[in-house]
């Protein structure tokens, strides 16, 4: 390579890297897989290392001197206490055999003691807990500073915001940096997805990017529909310093302060270990909830971590990536197949999917003979055309997809997809509305659309009719006996059994399971309705507040809203409310739930928690104001576990207003008619006279 050639490249390996570290880190929506991005990446570092005359001649600045700066407009940015770095990585064990045994001549021993922990494909987050109590949390950012994000990341549930300290454990510290990786579960991007798809609206790419895109939304009641995780498993910052001395001991710390910490984490001494606990990594990773692109192996002992270093530059002194740990990436389990023919799968609500019709492939461990097209656009972007060779890949439990098409396999005769404009199950003109890029059948009589709102609603997930499957919902919709859902439990003995010979037994058995499906939890029947946004999880959280389907179909949207649009039952935020509230305002809808009651439904109601002899029993609580450590859906839920009510305004009736900052006219009302003001930590101090900790 000349010095012009090289020179050339430079600059347009930087352009092309800070692009896409801008879709990347900011958008969460990336243009080519991580496995590629790194190759280029990689090929830029080399050539700034062989070449740097030319590469200081194109610029000072290149993003192999920055971290990915994930910043976006609306948050309010706090700086780390120590800054956040990103890990070298690699896909070559040879290079993982170079970076042992660098350390080993920095530390001057042998064999070194390092950790193996699962690289989590999610988006970096540090907590910062003061006196044990969770006070902020921020997102990477450029790593000297971040988006506060303390609000979204106060919606996880898995999250304690109070660390608890163990007799024998590492003490509670003062002030605590702790970093780790929000995620989302696998099942949770599916059913997001799935649901992006019933709405019309774009599948995301991976659930690191959706976990990432999640996080940045403004509306934290928003960020609690999504269910985000988080895993925690790094030391920042931390007063007194001397807590733990070693990673294992920090994981064993994170644990017992009651944090979710990694599941395991392997010990090895010396780089044939390391190897191996990669090795059994790698085999075990497909049953962890999350995305893993990797393992990191770290120095086990803090004083040898010290000793090693970071990389960085060295006029700003910036702390770039530690010396004394190594991300070794796994692959991407991608296979190349046949593209036989594109289908389309008609889902309940009438979107039309394209799926690619493979000629089977083995990948990550299964046979794959079917991959989501996601939609039209999509197909169109990538021109995918049938009979073309493409790329299919798959991580843990997601549906696999075709990311792209080896255009030097392509033949001839292949020409571009046109997406059919009739429903290949009922024949309807296919329709596309306006701001979504699904194509619909738009009739809601369509067999396939009726035969799949009757599976998901017998499905596992919902009532659970043992027998009421694909092929059952099939012919009972072919025969004409099930129209609406509540037919089902029309269903007559005789017709069934008219189905053939010997069927007698298996009528039997189905009629039993619909007829013990009548008293399926509420929750099972409210997922079952199919209303847009709404999962399991937030079918519980609605059952237990409503409490019978004949509320829940009657709310208005002030019992899920308050005036400012604040959500007064906890994981329901406003687009579900609203998305609940207009699937009920439809008729034929409302006519759902009356023909499930006619038929005899009589869903079970979650148990009432019954608090009785506690102060607050009875108590009603009005808010108002910004508290400073609790969202309002979280105050509710405290006070409603407690026994206590929430109501929007103040009368003498009140119990107490909890009052934060910015309080209102309703503050004024309670001081005229003398009814107790409280602030958070006197509501605080109350809730744990109720619990006994007082
Ligand atoms: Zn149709």
């Amino acid at each position: 390579m000349t010095s012009a050639e090289a020179q050339d490249r430079i600059r347009q390996l930087r352009t092309e890297v800070s692009r896409h570290d801008e879709l990347y880190y900011r958008n969460a929506r990336p243009e080519i897989s991580d496995f590629d991005y790194d190759r280029m990446r990689r090929e830029l570092a080399d050539l700034e290392r062989a070449f740097p005359a030319e590469a200081l001649a194109v610029g000072d600045e290149s993003p192999t001197r920055r971290i990915g700066d994930d910043r976006a407009q609306g948050f309010v940015r706090a700086r780390h206490a120590s800054g956040m770095t990103t890990l070298e990585n690699t896909y070559d064990e040879a290079e993982l055999r170079e970076f042992d045994a660098r350390l080993v001549r920095v530390i001057g021993r042998e064999p070194l003691e390092y950790t193996v922990e699962p690289k989590i494909d999610g988006a970096s987050i540090s907590l910062i807990y003061e006196q044990g109590r969770l006070v902020r949390a921020i997102t990477r950012g450029d790593g000297e500073e971040g988006d506060d994000v303390t609000a979204n990341v106060r919606t996880i549930r898995s999250l304690p915001q109070r660390l608890h300290a163990s007799d024998g454990e590492a003490p509670v510290p003062e002030f605590v940096e702790i970093r780790g990786e929000i995620y989302l579960r696998f099942e949770e991007f599916n059913r997001i997805n799935e649901e992006q798809d019933e709405l019309g609206l774009e599948r995301y790419a991976n659930p690191r990017n959706l976990a990432a895109g999640t996080l940045k939304l403004l509306d934290p009641a928003l960020v609690a529909e999504r269910r985000l995780e988080v895993v925690l498993y790094g030391l920042g910052a931390c007063r007194p310093a001397t807590i733990v001395s070693s990673q294992v001991d920090w994981h064993r710390a994170v644990r017992a302060w009651g944090l979710p910490g990694l599941a395991s984490v392997a010990r090895a001494r010396g780089i044939d270990e390391v190897l191996a606990a990669i090795r059994v990594l790698d085999s075990g990773r497909a049953g962890f909830p999350y995305a893993t692109d990797g393992a990191v192996v770290k120095l086990n002992d803090f004083a040898q971590q010290r000793e090693a270093g970071f990389r960085g530059e060295g006029e700003r002194a910036r702390k770039l990536s530690p010396r004394w740990a190594c991300a070794y990436k796994f692959a991407p389990e991608r296979a190349e197949a046949l593209l036989r023919s594109i289908t389309l799968q008609v889902g309940r609500t009438g979107v039309l999917t394209p799926v690619a019709e493979l000629e089977p492939v083995q990948l990550a461990g299964t046979t794959v003979s079917r991959a989501t097209l996601h939609n039209a656009d999509e197909i169109a972007r990538k021109d995918i055309r049938e009979g073309d060779t493409v790329w299919v890949e798959k991580a843990g439990e997601i549906i696999p997809a075709v990311i792209g098409v080896n255009l030097v396999r392509r033949r001839p005769e292949c020409v571009p997809y046109v997406f059919p404009t009739s429903c290949p199950a009922c024949g309807a003109a296919v329709v596309r509305h306006e701001g979504e890029v699904a194509m619909r059948c738009p009739n809601p009589s369509c067999t396939v659309q009726v035969r799949r709102r009757v599976q998901h609603f017998a499905s596992k997930a919902c009532v659970d009719i043992e027998g009421l499957g694909e092929a059952m919902a099939e012919t009972l919709v072919q025969r004409g006996w099930v129209r609406t859902v509540p037919d089902i439990y029309r269903l007559r003995r005789d017709d069934l059994l008219g189905l053939g010979k010997s069927v007698e037994k298996s009528t039997d058995k189905l009629l039993a399971a619909i007829e013990t499906s009548k008293r399926a939890e509420l929750w099972r029947f409210v997922h079952g309705l199919g209303i847009p946004h709404v999962g399991a999880a937030a079918a519980k959280d609605l059952a237990a507040r409503f409490r019978s389907l004949e509320a829940l179909a009657g709310a208005t949207l002030g019992e899920f809203l308050d005036a400012k649009g604040g959500s007064l039952i906890a994981g329901i935020g406003e687009t579900m409310a609203r998305a609940i509230v207009g699937f009920f305002a439809e008729a034929g809808h409302r006519a759902l739930v009356d023909g499930l009651l006619a038929a005899g439904v009589q869903p079970t109601a979650p148990e009432e928690k019954v608090v009785t002899g506690t102060a607050l029993a009875g108590s009603t609580f009005v808010l108002t104001g910004t508290l400073p450590g609790l969202t309002r859906e979280e105050a509710t839920t405290l006070i409603e576990a407690a026994g206590g009510k929430v109501s929007g305004s103040v009368s003498k009736k009140t119990g107490y207003v909890l009052a934060g900052e910015e309080a209102g006219s309703k503050l004024e009302k309670a001081r005229t008619l003398g009814v107790s003001v409280i602030d958070e930590a006197q509501f605080r101090a109350l809730l744990a006279v109720e619990r006994g900790e007082g």
